[in-house]
């Protein structure tokens, strides 16, 4: 069977003007509340025709009865539902314009596909050396899931391609979790990836997200070159990226601390692997808030400290209560900091824009009665590009300051 096999007559979604708006500013989003009517009975997953205000036709998109988007726009304009070739196309595009980024090397990690950035909402593919993971969040891009894997994989060669959607807001779509080999080879327990000078071990399988936070890589680099001489707290550590390229960058020593024994562990392992000794590190399970504290209460201090804690707010509703998690975790940060030294603090909430960020950050040094300046400005790298139609994919920012 080709890629969406014979479809009866596809379905039409008529969109009010307050969804229109969106729309003709090129927004892949249609809102539940912006649906006028629906006409075919179009099923989850199912390819619509996307109509405006005078029967306006704005292109084909991908219905999700369940949520709260109920269309996401993949094609805008044409005369039919697209098929394998415009699949193939889309995804040898996404492939192409991360060639433009200096090359990475055979093992290194990269994202592919970056959902609603690259044109395929729903959809992110991410690279470990010759694996592909994948994760689709929408009923459009679950149902086609084995068809783009097969094609993302001969499009750049991955010995095989493994699912990882096993992530809560597919709720929101009403599909359960997934997670498994798609096309090919199963990928073996760890695969090995080269950032800047270090090398790492990835759990494809059981790791968070797709396996490593490859989205930190460029920071990563940053905070390395500041790293020499300095004693390092990596808080959020997860299997310990900072912390050996800190230590690659001649910090003296680093006390990683995150929640997770599964990390930790795969933390040890990549600090042994790339020859740091064991007396320049120390791993510390545990809540890194309350470590913190115990930290700040024995009168430790450190002239780095890295802060990247997982996704607090999701969405902007989650922003209050995220909001005070982000400020008592850098306000201990600042105050576990020597006079001149540094703090590179983090967010990947969408919820929490940079300005937002940069002024929690302010009440922070304010609360410490510490004169905090911003050196450098964290994003993400260009693998997770931020297309100007879709704003909302705009979700790493962190800042690098110096604390007096
Ligand atoms: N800095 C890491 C990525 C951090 S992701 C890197 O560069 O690879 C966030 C990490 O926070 C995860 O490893 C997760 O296990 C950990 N975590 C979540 N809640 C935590 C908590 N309350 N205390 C400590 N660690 C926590």
């Amino acid at each position: 069977m080709g890629f969406d096999g014979i479809e009866r007559e596809p379905g039409r979604v008529s969109v009010r003007e307050k969804g229109e708006k969106s729309l003709r500013a090129g927004h892949p989003w249609v809102y539940s509340g912006g649906v006028a009517s629906v006409k075919g009975a179009p099923g989850a997953g199912d390819w619509v025709g996307v109509y405006g205000g005078g029967e306006r036709f704005y292109g084909w998109g991908h219905y999700s009865p369940e949520s709260r988007i109920a269309v996401r726009v993949l094609e805008w304009g044409g005369d039919a539902p697209p098929g394998e070739d415009w699949w193939r196309s889309r995804l040898s595009q996404a492939v192409e314009r991360r060639r433009e980024v200096p090359p990475p090397g055979p093992d290194s990690a990269r994202r592919l596909v970056h959902g609603e950035s690259d044109g395929l909402p729903g959809l992110v593919l991410d690279r470990y050396g010759s694996y592909l993971v994948l994760q689709a969040f929408t009923a459009g891009m679950d149902r086609r899931k084995e068809e783009i894997a097969s094609i993302a994989a001969a499009e750049v060669g991955a010995a095989g391609v493994y699912e990882r959607s096993d992530t809560e807001v597919r709720r929101l779509e009403g599909l359960g979790p997934s997670a498994g080999l798609l096309v090919g080879e199963e990928p073996p327990d760890r695969v090995t990836i080269a950032e800047g000078e270090c090398s790492f071990l990835v759990d494809i399988r059981g790791g968070q997200k797709t396996g490593f936070y490859i989205d930190q890589r460029r920071n990563r680099e940053v905070v390395a070159r500041h790293a020499s001489g300095r004693r390092v707290l990596d808080l959020f550590c997860y299997t310990g990226a900072f912390a050996c390229a800190s230590l690659t960058g001649g910090a003296e020593e680093v006390l990683l601390v995150d929640s997770s024994p599964a990390a930790l562990a795969l933390a040890e392992m990549n600090l042994v692997r790339n020859g740091h000794p064991r007396d320049r590190w120390r791993v510390e399970k545990g809540n890194a808030f309350e470590v913190a504290r115990s930290l700040r209460d024995r009168g430790e201090s450190f002239d780095l400290v890295v802060v990247d804690p997982p996704k607090l707010a999701p969405t902007r509703a989650h922003a209050p209560r995220a909001g005070r998690a982000y400020k008592d975790i850098n306000l201990l940060a600042i105050k576990l900091c020597r006079p001149g030294g540094l703090v590179a603090s983090f967010s990947c909430s969408a919820g929490v824009d940079a300005g937002r960020f940069q002024q929690i950050l302010a009440w922070a040094a304010v609360d410490a009665a510490r004169e905090v300046r911003i050196l450098e400005r964290f994003s993400q790298p260009p693998d997770h590009p931020v297309s100007l139609r879709f704003p909302e994919g705009e979700y790493l920012k962190g800042l690098l300051c110096r604390v007096d």
